[in-house]
């Protein structure tokens, strides 16, 4: 029986590129997102469901189904994420909620979907998509950063409960990567303004963007060796070497 995993997020950059890696190791990938789920699942040969992360009744269906259907859950990967970007007095309430939606209280369903599932088999492994700006604050994603320390957090705490019941997790944290996360987080703050603010707190803003499925190969390699904080290793020792606070 094949093993199976769920990548939420998976129509697009990271995720898509996640899959892809998985099919090839003959992985029965399903990829779970809000849009473009049907037609990527087309392309890439798999499964696909459209589904809204932040909706805890749709994550849970998609799992048990899974579940029933295959006989096995082998990888969740809770990757489905958005970006914004702005000086903090000027974001919304607005911002901030669809920020821990999404990016917070995205991954918690994912984990407490599957989680117990993989307790009752005894294995799998849970990866959560937090990022640098889970280990480093980025300068004017007030909201970004804040939910993905929670992310990495999380997935650490849970990583050492989970040991004892057979199940793995990480957090992958990557830097900036080509996808188009970026070009919907603020396109009306110039990135001069970025670079500036980032100055101020000793933080200089990477312009060289990682591909995606240079990323994807990272994950995979992670995960092989069961590291708990999955870094884009080239640009890891570059970003701890920029910060200065
Ligand atoms: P992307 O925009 O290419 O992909 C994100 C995917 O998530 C999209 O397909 C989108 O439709 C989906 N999505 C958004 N909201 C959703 C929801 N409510 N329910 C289900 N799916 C939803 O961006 P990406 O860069 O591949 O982002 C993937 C993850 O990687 C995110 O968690 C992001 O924060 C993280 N990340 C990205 C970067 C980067 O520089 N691109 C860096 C570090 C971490």
């Amino acid at each position: 029986m094949a093993k199976t995993a769920i990548v939420t997020g998976g129509s697009s950059g990271i995720g898509r590129a996640v899959a892809i890696e998985l099919l090839r190791r003959g992985v029965d990938v399903t990829i779970a997102d809000i849009s473009g789920a049907e037609s990527a699942a087309r392309e890439l040969g798999c499964s696909g469901a459209r589904v809204d992360v932040t909706d805890a009744t749709a994550v849970e269906d998609l799992v048990r189904g899974l579940k029933a259907d295959r006989g096995r859950l082998d990888f969740m990967f809770n990757n489905a994420g958005i970006a914004v970007a702005g000086r903090t007095d000027e974001l919304t309430l607005d911002h901030w909620n669809r920020m821990l939606d999404v990016n917070l209280r995205g991954v918690v369903h994912g984990v407490h979907a599957a989680y117990p599932i993989m307790v009752e088999q005894g294995f799998g492994y849970i990866v959560n998509t937090a990022s640098l700006a889970g280990l480093i604050p980025a300068p004017l994603m007030l909201p970004y950063t804040t939910t993905k320390y929670a992310v990495v957090g999380l997935s650490l705490a849970l990583r050492v409960e989970a040991a004892a019941h057979g199940v793995k997790v990480s957090a992958i944290c990557p830097g900036f990567v080509d996808t188009p996360l970026l070009d919907h987080a603020n396109p009306g703050l110039p990135q001069t303004e970025i670079g500036r603010l980032a100055r101020t707190i000793g933080v200089r803003v990477q312009k060289r963007l990682y591909p995606a499925d240079a990323v994807a190969r990272d994950v995979i390699r992670g995960m092989e060796h069961d590291q708990a904080l999955i870094v884009v290793p080239s640009f890891a020792r570059r970003a701890w070497s920029l910060v200065r606070l």
